[in-house]
């Protein structure tokens, strides 16, 4: 493997003492608030040491071992902060069955310049070199990974569009099939069938953060933005920004320096529905029809 995998231990303890020292132990555990697939908590151990968990069952370990390889990637850039990685681990006992740790991020507050510098750190991802993280194309990951709870296919392709199509668009079509009448199905295979009207391979591939909304960045000790969370992979770039406009939450300042790197195309406006159908398609199969109406918008939008 071409970047660090971080190690696994068959039991928190084993963990704590193998990494900090005989003797250490956890002395506080505080559950933190604000995920919306796993358990979170801060770990104060015996030694004063503040790090950071997630939990979830035996089942879902395959969650942290995929978010612990996007993290090792974007950390192989530099470009931005995101957490260290501690380990990855099950245990059978109190805490669900799988575990993640990494640093804790204590935020001191922004600075000044906040906003220019994430999109300045963000484009300087975007611009680092992939290979490592692909292997026999330009596009995909060297594993799949999640977007939110559900299965991201990272199969590696020579085409970005292609790939968009096949292990983006089609995935999430097949699985939201009940959702969809036979009009509904001309209208998807043409937008599918015609995917390179509207969408174009990238000057450059890039590493994406891949799941890029204002839940899953935090302000790291050194004032400025750390990702986390990621649901990585090499695309284009504009799918990261056009998932920033999703839901909002990022500021005007952002998007004038990160349009100043040149890394947006012309006419990127016109391919942000068609990047977002991702993600509105992966709410729709993890949470239910409230999403089908804007579904049902950017692929009658497309489907021309
Ligand atoms: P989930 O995987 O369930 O979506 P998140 O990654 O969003 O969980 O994290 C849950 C909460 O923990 C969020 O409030 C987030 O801001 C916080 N958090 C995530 N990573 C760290 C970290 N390394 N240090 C401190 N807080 C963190």
């Amino acid at each position: 493997m071409p970047f660090p995998v971080p190690k696994h231990f068959t039991s928190m303890e084993d963990a704590i003492i193998t990494l900090f020292g005989s003797g250490i132990k956890i002395t506080h555990t505080d559950r933190i608030s604000g995920g919306d697939i796993n358990d979170a908590y801060g770990l104060t151990l015996t030694d004063g040491t503040h790090i950071f968990m997630k939990s979830n069952s035996k089942e879902n370990a395959s969650f942290f071992t995929a978010e612990a390889m996007g993290l090792s990637a974007i950390a192989q850039t530099k470009a931005i902060g995101t957490p260290d990685i501690i380990c990855t681990g099950t245990d059978e006992g109190r805490f669900g069955g799988s575990f993640l740790l990494m640093e804790f991020i204590e935020s001191k507050g922004h600075i000044s310049n906040y906003w220019e510098t994430f999109a300045y750190q963000l484009a300087a991802m975007h611009k680092s070199p992939t290979e490592d993280f692909v292997d026999g194309g330009k596009y995909g990951f060297v594993c799949d990974n999640y977007i939110g709870a559900r299965r991201q296919i990272n199969t590696v392709n020579e085409s970005w569009t292609a790939f968009f199509r096949d292990c983006r668009l089609k995935p999430q079509f097949k699985a939201a099939a009940a959702y969809f009448d036979s009009s509904d199905l001309k209208k998807i295979l043409k937008l599918l069938d015609h995917i390179d009207n509207v969408l174009v391979e990238p000057e450059q591939p890039s590493l994406l953060h891949g799941d890029l909304w204002s839940g899953n960045f935090i302000t790291g000790n050194d004032g400025k933005a750390w990702l986390i969370d990621p649901a990585v992979y090499v695309g284009h770039a504009e799918a990261d920004i056009a998932m920033t406009e999703l839901f909002g939450g990022f500021s005007q300042a952002f998007y004038a320096a990160y349009e100043e790197t040149g890394l947006l195309q012309p006419e990127y406006s016109s391919r942000r529905d068609l990047y977002n159908l991702y993600h509105l398609l992966n709410h729709l199969n993890m949470f239910g029809r409230s999403y089908l109406s804007s579904v049902k918008r950017i692929v009658d939008k497309y489907a021309k």
